[in-house]
């Protein structure tokens, strides 16, 4: 009964002549086989997999660039310029007749809508979506499976993919590429790149099924953080999209027209029991969630939703709303306070990015005795910023004169250059220029420009270099009430390339030497 039914399976789908083959003699040892050997249940589970692959049965992708617009608006707020890219990927696509060949590439903090549009590329060309995490995958079997005369063995996750999919063309999600490993059992990165490359995924080998599948009709679509880890190989084969952290206003917006619905839907209460009104939510947004993404204003959202059921438990019948007397006692005391940026001497606001997304970095700078002269650093600076630092006091040291102090003000003076929070770790050349205008702020003894903010590398002659991560940082300013952002000269272009919302409202100046910088902050 077992045999017709893998044949039966078959019905509809054209396989490989060589599939066709392997499941043949495969079939053949099977009807010969005892029920009860071992080798029976191998050969059994072996048949049960390839008959049930989809061979040759493709979905045939809508691309109605209309439609899709409205399936990417209607689950997303905001994030124009990814919605314009993902159009623009589809009608090439349209174009050409055919999506092949490509993956996409979505790298973001957490929480910004990355797996989220993933789904709606999916429903947009009505493909079947599949996803799984290669994030803390260390075994390149988990991607291609284990050799048939391993005890339990399984296919990899591609082919589990595909069976459940019941198409060779479903879009697959791979999140968090950026966090795979690496052990002893072979690496999965390059497991990863083979699947994910046009010219060799047309024979993907998977090692239980021991057969080549095409794979390059699939439509790869990846998540991660951060471009840093992922292998430049990988890389290079990649639509790169960047998501970025939204402002205050977005999320006010997303939470209000998504997040708030749905969190409403799944607990099942009507929308006129419950009402929040915007002055609440707004609250919500700057006191108790600060976060590149959403995903915490989220569960913020749910805990109100949970907490008034329990009220709407005792009478179905009454009418709440939530408005801003009601968040202490719901939430407890805020999180947040809009926070009040630390000016005057000796302190500056540098600009620093992390895959959590941008962040203000403050940087304070204080001479601690005049006994001696000398250098301490805190904050939990890693050894390229601790290098920076120690190049900011040399250009600042061998320049006061030129900047109008006292060339002798740290010949006889012991600075504390410290960056909170202390205990958060922080790296990386691109507070260079801060740190040297703490330094000159201290020398002056004048304060800088209020509302100031600032990111760039410095060298020994004070020449401004490129930093990372302009976008990120940008809207983490905006979140902070930042006016006024030095840059380097040299992020012009990536600057250019941003969407207008990004940088409204504030005033930029790129710098390409210190002098510039100086004249700027104060
Ligand atoms: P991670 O890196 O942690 O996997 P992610 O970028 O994949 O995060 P999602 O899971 O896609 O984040 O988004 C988190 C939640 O926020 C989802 O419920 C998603 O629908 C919602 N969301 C995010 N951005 C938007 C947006 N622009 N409009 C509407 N909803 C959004
Ligand atoms: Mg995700």
């Amino acid at each position: 009964a077992d045999m017709e039914e893998f044949e039966s399976r078959l019905k509809g789908k054209t396989l490989p002549e060589a599939v066709e083959k392997r499941f043949n003699e495969e079939l053949q040892k099977f009807s010969v086989l005892e029920s009860g050997s071992p080798e029976y249940a191998v050969t059994r589970n072996y048949l049960d997999w390839v008959s049930q692959l989809p061979w040759g049965l493709m979905s045939t992708d809508k691309l109605d660039l209309k439609k899709a617009r409205k399936v990417l608006d209607k689950d997303h707020d905001g994030l124009d310029d990814v919605k314009d890219r993902i159009l623009e990927f589809l009608a090439v696509g349209a174009f050409k007749g055919e999506i092949n060949g490509s993956i996409i590439l979505l790298v973001g903090p957490p929480g910004v809508g990355k797996t989220s549009i993933g789904k709606s590329i999916a429903q947009c060309l009505e493909r079947p979506f599949y996803r799984f995490s290669v994030g803390g995958m260390r075994d390149e079997a988990e991607i291609k499976g284990h050799r048939r005369t391993y005890i339990g063995a399984m296919p990899g996750k591609l082919v589990q993919a595909l069976k459940e999919a019941e198409v060779m063309n479903p879009v697959i999600m791979l999140d968090e590429i950026d966090k795979m490993g690496a052990s002893y059992q072979g690496d999965p990165a390059s497991a990863l790149l083979e699947t994910l490359d046009p010219e060799q995924n047309v024979n993907f080998l998977d090692h239980y099924l021991d057969l080549r599948l095409d794979l390059s009709k699939v439509l790869f679509v990846c998540t991660a953080n951060t471009l840093d880890s992922i292998p430049g190989p990988l890389l290079d084969r990649m639509d790169v999209i960047h998501l970025s952290g939204y402002l205050a206003e977005e999320k006010h917006a997303i939470a209000k027209h998504h997040l708030w619905p749905k969190q409403l839907d799944k607990a099942g209460v009507k929308r006129s029991q419950l009402k929040i009104t915007d002055a609440a939510l707004k609250r919500v947004v700057l006191d108790y969630c600060r976060e590149a993404g959403v995903r915490s204003l989220d569960k913020t959202l749910s805990k109100l939703v949970r907490k008034s059921v329990v009220k709407l438990l005792s009478d179905p019948e009454q009418k709440l709303s939530i408005g801003l007397k009601q968040l202490p006692e719901l939430l407890g005391p805020a999180k947040f306070r809009q926070e009040q940026l630390m000016q005057g001497v000796g302190i500056v606001t540098g600009l620093a990015w992390t895959s959590m997304g941008g962040a203000t970095l403050p940087v304070e700078a204080n001479v601690v005795h005049r006994q001696s002269r000398g250098l301490k650093l805190t904050g939990q600076l890693g050894d390229v910023m601790k290098e920076s630092a120690e190049l900011a006091f040399s250009y600042i040291s061998s320049n006061l004169e030129r900047y109008g102090a006292d060339a002798k003000s740290f010949d006889k003076a012991f600075v504390h250059l410290h960056v909170p929070e202390g205990a958060t770790p922080k790296d990386g050349p691109s507070a260079g220029i801060t740190m040297s205008t703490a330094l000159l702020s201290l020398a002056l003894g004048k304060a800088p420009k209020k509302n100031l903010a600032m990111t760039g590398e410095i060298t020994l002659n004070g020449h401004v270099l490129a930093v990372g991560g302009i976008r990120e940082k940008l809207i983490s300013a905006k979140r902070q009430n930042i006016t006024e952002v030095i840059l380097p000269e040299e992020c012009r272009p990536d600057f250019e390339e941003l969407p207008e919302y990004v940088h409204d409202g504030l005033t930029i100046h790129f710098a390409s030497h210190f002098d510039q910088v100086v004249k700027w902050a104060f």
